[in-house]
């Protein structure tokens, strides 16, 4: 038997009784046990179009005999039993479930990652969550859900951002600083030798394909060499280096390892990561300020 932990929202129709049919669904199911639910909550909403009414939102933990994949489905044949529809990125839903935890399996494929990418930076999911579950373990971070909240609710939480050159990281940050002050972008080489000056409690890694990457250096080779090594609290810019497009990947896959794969006890890292991806500067942009946003 595993453990899953389950979030739930909706903003359309009757937010909370979505919730509570997707509750009865999800006991239904064969193959599932439901274990908890937390209350619902009216949270506002984060990301997605201006004007979103407001969400409920709720957590669920469930013991299933069900594989991940198997898991999802069931969570996305609820949603279409619920009239889910999908048009722009996080608009208006009628229910939505996430699978944030499957025990403590780490699962990175095309349809599926698992812990939940985004879900270390939210309070609309760590909050029901740590309601019904405060002791599960997040497999990545290597702490509670207590914890995770914990984090995100310190009286002045430092939010860092880092990313290879090139990445669109130092633009990533100013926008970031624009709704959150105490912001610093770090230093990545100071960062992979594990022992970084600063130890914020969220990091953003902005990442970027490789094509985008050589793309951004061939443009504007100063501006992108800023992105890495022009630190606000971690100065030591060399002054001329420029870095080549191998070596911004190589950075990039460094960093990645560093803070998302497996945890290593020596090695400290943020609680709370999240990585940002997009085609355009502004989609990062926009991926970085909604992470940023759900602290609060
Ligand atoms: P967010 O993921 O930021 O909460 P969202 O829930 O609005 O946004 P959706 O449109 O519901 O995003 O989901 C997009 C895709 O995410 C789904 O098609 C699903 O395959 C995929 N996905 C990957 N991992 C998970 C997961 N752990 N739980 C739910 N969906 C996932
Ligand atoms: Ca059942
Ligand atoms: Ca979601
Ligand atoms: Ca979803």
């Amino acid at each position: 038997m595993a453990r899953c932990l389950i979030a739930c929202g909706s903003n359309q129709g009757r937010p909370r009784q979505h919730l509570g049919d997707a509750r009865d669904l999800l006991r239904s199911m064969p193959g599932v046990t439901l274990v908890a639910a937390s209350r619902a909550r009216e949270t506002r909403p984060v990301g997605g179009p201006p004007d979103q009414a407001p969400f409920m939102n709720g957590a669920f933990l469930v013991e299933t005999d069900l594989l991940p994949i198997d898991m999802l489905g069931v969570l996305t044949a609820i949603e279409n039993t619920l009239h889910r529809e999908r048009s722009e990125r996080w608009g208006p839903r009628t229910i939505d479930l996430d699978l944030l935890l499957y025990d403590d399996l780490v699962i990175d494929e095309p349809g599926l990652t698992v812990p939940h990418p985004r879900m270390t930076t939210r309070r609309f999911v760590l909050e029901p969550a740590a309601e019904i579950a405060p002791d599960l373990v997040h497999p990545v971070a290597g702490c509670t859900i207590r914890d995770l909240l914990e984090n995100i609710s310190k009286a002045d939480p430092h939010v860092a951002v880092v990313g290879a050159p090139g990445s669109g990281a130092a633009d990533v940050a100013a926008a970031v600083a624009g709704s959150w002050l105490d912001t610093t972008l770090l230093d990545a080489r100071q960062l992979l030798t594990g022992e970084p000056c600063v130890r914020p409690n969220v990091l953003i890694l902005v990442v970027a394909a490789s094509a985008v990457l050589a793309q951004r250096l061939a443009c504007d080779a100063g501006r992108a060499r800023n992105d890495a090594v022009v630190a606000t609290a971690v100065a030591e810019a060399p002054a001329n280096t420029t870095c080549s497009v191998s070596e911004a990947v190589a950075l990039q896959g460094a960093l990645r390892h560093h803070l998302l794969g497996i945890p290593l006890a020596a090695h400290w890292r943020p609680r709370a990561v999240v990585v940002v991806e997009a085609d355009t500067l502004e989609q990062a942009i926009g991926e970085a300020v909604a992470a940023v946003e759900a602290m609060a």
